[in-house]
């Protein structure tokens, strides 16, 4: 089983990355969104990203422009995927959206093509049925700044056929990303399921004030020789969504604990506008 065309569904932030990535290394990408409006974004986004390229990866003019060249932009589903081998899909993180989208596209597109989600936080057996072909279902899960921090974690749920598996690893690679298999569905796939916890243990030394966050960085860095310890990578995450993850928690479960997390980051961070890294202070000045 091998690709060619490849239909991206959604040109978000991450849905455009992934178009210009996947035409970035050779492949015809039809592109779908809502309307003309959003196409139009799209269009913004990947001219954007030709800057990105070609400062980071030394990409030539020719090599960024002939990527465009690979794309077309559709808001007719039906045209957007008639002649696609794989589907990757990246619309909103809402159930119902995902849920409405895949109905539609499995009526919409040929018996043969694959579909991938990108979701973040659902499993991808929450849609198997809905997409009518859960044994050629998947998800492919990319990192924001695809072309950088170019993890491609494979997770596929219980009733996806193994070739189908093999055939998304084997085209991650192709693309130019680092292929991560998950032989079982697991909410955060591999690494959120590490850094979460890790990125909340450290929030919770800070809010029973045990130590501040330079000294919590210093203790992992220098004692297990990483880069960046929590706080800084907090920053890079953005604290509002360190926020979000906790109080939907504490609303969740009721748990205490994330009931605190939130209120400390809320009174001390995100209310004060120290939102991380894009707002040049966080944790640390930028
Ligand atoms: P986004 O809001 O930036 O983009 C969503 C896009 O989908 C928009 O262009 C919107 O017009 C379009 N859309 C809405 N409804 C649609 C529909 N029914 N059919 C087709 N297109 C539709 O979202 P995003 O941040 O790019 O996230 C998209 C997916 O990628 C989510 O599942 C998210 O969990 C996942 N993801 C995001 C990140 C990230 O850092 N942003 C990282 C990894 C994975």
């Amino acid at each position: 089983m091998s690709f060619k065309n490849i239909t991206v569904a959604g040109s978000g932030v991450l849905g455009s990355q992934i178009v210009y990535q996947t035409a970035f290394k050779g492949f015809s990408v039809s592109v779908y969104d809502l309307n003309d409006e959003a196409l139009e974004k799209a269009k913004e986004r990947v001219t954007k990203l030709k800057e990105r390229y070609k400062e980071n990866l030394d990409a030539s003019d020719q090599e960024v422009n002939d990527a465009f060249a690979r794309m077309s932009f559709y808001s007719d589903l039906n045209k957007a995927v008639e002649s696609a081998d794989l589907v990757i899909e990246a619309v909103p993180e809402v159930v119902d959206i995902k849920t409405d989208f895949y109905k539609k596209l499995g009526e919409a597109a040929p018996e043969k093509t694959i579909f991938a989600t990108n979701s973040s936080t659902f499993l991808p057996s929450q849609f198997a049925d809905a997409t009518g072909r859960p044994s050629k279902f998947i998800a492919l899960h990319f990192a924001n700044e695809i072309w950088k921090s170019n993890t491609a974690e494979v997770m596929r749920h219980e009733g996806t056929e193994e070739s189908v598996f093999n055939a998304l690893l084997e085209f991650s690679k192709q693309i130019g990303m680092v292929p991560l298999p998950i032989y079982k569905e697991q909410p955060g796939y591999i690494l959120n399921s590490l850094l979460v916890p890790f990125l909340e243990a450290a929030q919770a030394l800070l809010v029973k004030e045990v130590s501040d966050p330079e000294t919590i960085d210093k203790t992992w860095m220098i004692a297990t020789g990483a880069p960046r310890g929590p706080f800084a990578i907090l920053d890079v995450v953005g604290v509002r969504t360190a926020y979000n993850i906790s109080y939907g928690k504490g609303e969740a479960t009721g748990d205490e604990k994330y009931k605190q997390l939130a209120a400390y980051l809320k009174e001390n961070y995100v209310d004060k506008g120290k939102l991380g890294r894009e707002s040049g202070e966080g944790f640390y000045k930028y």
